[in-house]
């Protein structure tokens, strides 16, 4: 999910300043999401069939050798599934094409309960009324953040552009469907997580339906480093499964008790190893029985913390660091103007005070716990990657710890959450970077782009870089790349060659032709468009990036090769 972070070369400047507007808007979702009580059910059009599509053309088989493509480390493409199934609004396939999928929901438009959301979350005004297929006005939109991100055409695109693998995270947290009243699935983790196991099952048979049957789709799903390795060979899309969930194998905590077992932990990794998992956070949000959380910043924080609170009982607890690396300030620091705030809080009813946190970097007190231990030692045996975006200082230091005593190199950061010096210990270590997919300068809700983001994380390391890749957190409730400033003077031309070497036009949708210059990553098939506007404004740095990124693939399966 959304991570309100870029890395940095220092830990204490706030970094994709969305400003007041975004973080308030968290906060207000939060509220938002609290007090909801109802929710309109999701629309469904007609089914609208669209005919076959002609058989699309794979690029050039590649059959051994190293990979060469670049990688979207972390996607959410199943996340309509997620969080009870009612938060979003679009899917990305349906038996009746286009039509069905894309279609606009009453909850999502109008006076709807999920338009006011998307308003406040994307700091724009409430739209009166959505509008989807077929002219695509109002979403998908960069900042459209409960409409569907990845319709399938669009991860065609991207592939087309050179794309090799996609590492889909499943995602799933209790809390906030359990605050969507009325969702129509189950809110259990587990039971979220499976579904989307399902629907990427469902996903990959439609797109092998329109090119001739089982296994002639471009898109396939991937369960393990031999797959990936096969599927890129043959010129197509691997897709790769990783768990992003806040309370993985029911380890909630409540008051520092857990509510899972060893035992449940290891029913769960077998499990997810059954699927194909490739990489799994052990610790996301919110503190749970494995782990303390990596604290989000700014009224975001506070928004989040809200939800430590639903979750585990109470609110973080910081401590003063004892290294460089810190977790995120927190909003309430010690202040007058807070101190008061505070005070006058306190007459609320219990647990309701807010928590006000020192003005000095802070680290959560909380680190991996022994089941969080034990979890990471599952996963070593089981050779999947261990994902350290998410976890508290603490957490991420005693899981780097116990790599290091088993000489492992699974690890990665996908999506620029991590505090900067642990990213860098834990590349030296072995593992894979990806960054989130900025825009390549830095823009008004983007302190840092892309290219500043990869020059600051890449500089000074010992061990090379042979890979990078970039992380979308597409339909992750995160807001994508936005139109760059400097576009007007400097803009992508079209048609533009994209790193396969394939000549693309301006993308058409329906009714609706995107230029991202002027609409940014509006949905996933920007990403072509995107990666090389990235490589295009890379200047001197230009080919040594181009390596990178489209070694991208190669590095991410070779991390995942060495973990097994
Ligand atoms: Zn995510
Ligand atoms: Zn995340």
């Amino acid at each position: 999910m959304a991570p309100n972070d870029v890395t940095m070369t220092t830990t204490t400047r706030p970094p994709f300043s969305r400003g007041w507007a975004l973080t308030a808007s968290a906060l207000l979702a939060v509220v938002v999401l609290v007090v909801s009580t109802a929710i309109a059910p999701t629309s469904q059009a007609g089914p609208t069939t669209t005919g076959p599509r002609t058989s699309a053309q794979v690029p050039a088989a590649q059959p051994s050798g190293p990979i060469r493509g670049y990688i979207d480390a972390h996607a959410h493409i199943a996340a309509s599934e997620a969080f009870g199934g009612a938060l979003r609004c679009g899917r990305p396939f349906a038996p009746g094409g286009l039509a069905e999928a894309m279609a606009d929901c009453p909850s999502h438009s109008g006076t709807g309960h999920f338009a006011l959301l998307e308003g406040i979350l994307g700091g724009t005004d409430i739209p009166g009324g959505a509008q989807g297929f077929p002219t695509f006005a109002s979403w998908p939109a960069h900042d459209s953040q409960l409409h569907e991100q990845a319709y399938y055409t669009g991860i065609e695109r991207s592939w087309r552009a050179g794309q090799r693998v996609l590492n889909n995270h499943l995602v799933a947290n209790r809390v906030l469907c359990e605050m969507l009243v009325g969702s129509p699935h189950s809110c259990d983790e587990m039971d979220q997580l499976r579904r989307q196991v399902d629907y990427l099952n469902r996903m990959e048979a439609h797109i092998d339906a329109e090119h001739g049957g089982p296994g002639q789709g471009w898109f396939r799903i991937a369960r393990s480093p031999e797959d990936v390795r096969r599927i890129a060979g043959e010129g197509k899309l691997a897709v790769t499964l990783g768990v992003e969930a806040s309370e993985p194998f029911g380890c909630r905590m409540i008051d520092d008790a857990p509510l899972c077992t060893a035992e449940d932990i290891d029913r769960g990794l077998d499990e997810f190893a059954s699927w194909g998992v490739s990489t799994v956070f052990p610790v996301h949000k919110f503190d749970n029985a494995l782990g303390g959380a990596r604290m989000d910043e700014d009224l975001a924080g506070l928004a989040v913390n809200i939800g430590n609170k639903l979750a585990a009982q109470r609110f973080w607890e910081t401590r003063p660091c004892t290294t460089d690396a810190s977790d995120h300030a927190q909003p309430l620091a010690s202040t007058p103007v807070a101190d008061g705030l505070a005070a006058a809080s306190s007459g609320a009813p219990a647990g309701a005070g807010l928590p006000v946190y020192p003005q000095e970097p802070l680290c959560n007190v909380r680190g991996l716990t022994p089941l969080g231990e034990h979890a990471v030692r599952g996963l070593m045996d089981r050779g999947m990657l261990i994902n350290l975006d998410h976890m508290s200082v603490a957490s991420a230091t005693r899981t780097l710890d116990l790599a290091e005593e088993a000489g492992y190199g699974g690890l990665v950061v996908d999506h620029t959450w991590s505090d900067p010096a642990l990213s860098r210990r834990m590349h030296e270590m072995g593992g894979f970077t990806a960054a989130f997919a900025y825009p390549p300068d830095p823009t008004e809700n983007f302190d840092e782009g892309f290219l500043d983001s990869w020059r600051a994380t890449t500089a000074g390391a010992t061990r090379p870089w042979d890979g990078y890749g970039f992380g979308s957190d597409v339909n992750g409730l995160a807001p994508l790349a936005e139109p760059r400033p400097s576009a007007a003077a400097d803009p992508l031309v079209y048609p533009f060659t994209a790193p396969s070497g394939e000549v693309m036009d301006r993308w058409r949708f329906a009714e609706r032709v995107y230029d991202l210059n002027v609409d940014g990553v509006a949905q996933y098939g920007l990403y072509a468009d995107w990666i090389t506007d990235v490589l295009h404004r890379a200047g001197p740095d230009r080919a040594e990036l181009e390596r990178q990124l489209m070694g991208g693939a190669e590095a991410w399966v070779a991390t995942w090769e060495r973990a097994r």
